[in-house]
């Protein structure tokens, strides 16, 4: 445990642990820290060329970086939020490629096992398999996806058809019917897939696999180490193909903060951190 959460709260007991909220670009994190200042004022601490922005957000205490791009980034990250800040959970808002066959642009995939897919020490170790850790797959804490996953609903239900007027020429699936919440396999690697062969690969290899990502796995890693809870709530911003860096691109500047915006607004203003 740290200094910062043996600090009294209002009525003199420690206060609470923070939340770790985390995202990899800073597009992702929609208007968090806006809102943060809003509510509470910042406090910037700048550590390994990253800032962590301490605040209370809707009501809950968090810790809010970016963590950047790839698996290193996103491990060391999480990392200094467990060592550094005492969080009591992570949760990453972010977007990904769709690689379920019913994953369009605009849906929103909820985390529930996470996995490397480009980690291969075969034949020492099985496919996918994190050598000397003897597992391939780390699962999100349920409570946490399941409240993701409402918030997600919510956030949908209330804003869908504004988002529809505001984003139907970039989103074609808004013509026909709003976003869709899935929820299950969300695959991690140090690359970025833009190619239907690519994806293709990778359906194969991992028929369950619902979107695919450069940093949820890592962190799953680092937490599941740490015995923490974390959840990845990701926008679908492209379908890893041919057009995936257009279509991620104009996704990211013109779309992914309204989707953290509002999921993130719906998720932290019922958070309950209940015997964390
Ligand atoms: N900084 C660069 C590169 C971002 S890489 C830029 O702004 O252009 C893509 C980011 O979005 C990663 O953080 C990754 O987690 C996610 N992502 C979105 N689509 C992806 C795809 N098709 N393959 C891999 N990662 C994807």
């Amino acid at each position: 445990m740290n200094s910062s959460s043996l600090q009294p709260g209002a009525a003199g007991q420690p206060a609470a642990r923070p939340l770790g909220v985390l995202a990899a670009l800073p597009q992702e994190l929609g208007d968090l820290i806006a809102t943060m200042q809003a509510e509470s004022g910042v406090v910037t601490r700048t550590l390994g060329r990253r800032d962590y922005h301490l605040g209370t957000v809707h009501g809950v205490p968090c810790v809010v970086t970016l963590a950047r791009v790839g698996k290193v980034a996103a491990a060391a990250t999480v990392s200094a939020l467990i060592h550094v800040f005492d969080v009591q959970a992570v949760v990453f808002t972010g977007v990904a490629g769709g690689v379920g066959p019913d994953v369009h642009v605009g849906d929103v995939v909820v985390g529930e096992t996470l996995l490397q897919h480009d980690m291969n020490a075969e034949p020492l170790f099985p496919r996918h398999e994190i050598p000397l850790l003897a597992r391939s797959r780390f699962n999100a804490d349920d409570a946490l996806a399941d409240a993701l996953a409402a918030a997600c609903e919510r956030f949908v239900a209330q804003e869908g058809a504004a988002l529809a007027e505001r984003f139907s020429a970039a989103l074609p699936r808004f013509k026909t019917a709003l976003p869709r919440v899935h929820r299950g396999l969300v695959i991690s690697g140090d690359q970025f897939v833009a190619s239907a062969a690519a994806v293709d690969a990778l359906r194969a290899a991992l028929p369950g696999a619902l979107a695919v990502e450069m940093e949820g796995a890592a962190i799953a890693q680092v937490c599941y180490e740490y015995d923490l809870p974390c959840a990845v709530v990701r926008t679908i911003s492209d379908t890893a193909d041919e057009h995936a860096s257009t279509s991620f691109s104009s996704f990211l500047t013109d779309i992914a903060g309204t989707y953290s915006t509002g999921i993130l607004r719906h998720f932290l203003a019922s958070y309950t951190p209940a015997g964390r």
